[in-house]
């Protein structure tokens, strides 16, 4: 019984991860091969990824467009989510990180379906809507550098059909979102992110308190 969502001690977080998590065995190699890469905390938790190809197959989506993908971790998850003719569109600035994650995505068969585009987010963004791909993608995910969220945001939404979704992630910054201590640039770019879309209508709304902190936002 709870109002308000449970903060996650060790042991419950153990639990929800041993009754829930159905990780493919690909995705816990490259999550194991992660721990010996620079900046490995920069990967999303095995629940959330989950979750976003619970999310793709809801959508019954075919294209998935994602800003920052590192060592493939996002992307993987719900490339394996998508019907064998597919197509991810994973965006990052990185041949270090990604090559990581290249072998990988190969393992699990997925490979043809993931178009790996290397440089900044925003200009390959832009290539795309100047390329006609507006109203595309059927789920989107922002977890890149996150002074261009809102650049990223604003160009997902003409890239995202109506109905579509666009995940962001790291809305609660670790916390840091509140403490007002804190202001860094990175988390001034979130706090203003986070104000700007709750009064944003043209999109549906939930921020939801998994992995640190993850928008949910429906194009209307
Ligand atoms: N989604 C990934 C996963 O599941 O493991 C984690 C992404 S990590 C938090 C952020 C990534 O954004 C890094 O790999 C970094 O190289 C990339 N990045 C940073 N600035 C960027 C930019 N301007 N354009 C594209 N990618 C960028
Ligand atoms: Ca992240």
């Amino acid at each position: 019984m709870s109002t308000r969502s449970l903060g996650l001690d060790d042991a419950l977080h153990d639990y929800l991860l041993h009754h829930s998590l159905r990780e493919h065995e690909t995705l816990t190699a490259l999550r194991q091969a992660t721990t010996k890469v620079r900046y490995s905390v920069m990967q999303i938790s095995p629940e959330q990824g989950q979750f976003m190809a619970l999310l793709a197959e809801m959508l019954g989506a075919q294209r998935y467009l994602e800003v920052g993908t590192y060592t493939g971790y996002s992307a993987l998850a719900v490339a394996l989510a998508l019907p064998h003719d597919g197509q991810v569109v994973a965006c990052d600035i990185s041949e270090e990180f990604t090559s990581v994650g290249r072998p990988f995505w190969r393992d699990a068969g997925v490979d043809h379906k993931i178009d790996l585009r290397l440089g900044p987010a925003a200009r390959t963004l832009d290539g795309l809507i100047d390329e006609g791909h507006h109203d595309s993608f059927d789920l989107a995910f922002i977890d890149a550098d996150k002074e261009n969220y809102e650049t990223y945001y604003e160009q997902a939404l003409r890239l995202v059909r109506p109905g579509g979704l666009i995940l962001v992630d790291n809305v609660l910054w670790g916390g840091d979102v509140a403490n007002h201590a804190n202001q860094e640039d990175s988390t001034l770019a979130i706090r203003q992110f986070n104000k700007k879309v709750k009064d944003d209508h043209r999109v549906t709304l939930s921020l939801l308190p998994l992995g640190d902190g993850l928008t949910i936002a429906r194009r209307r």
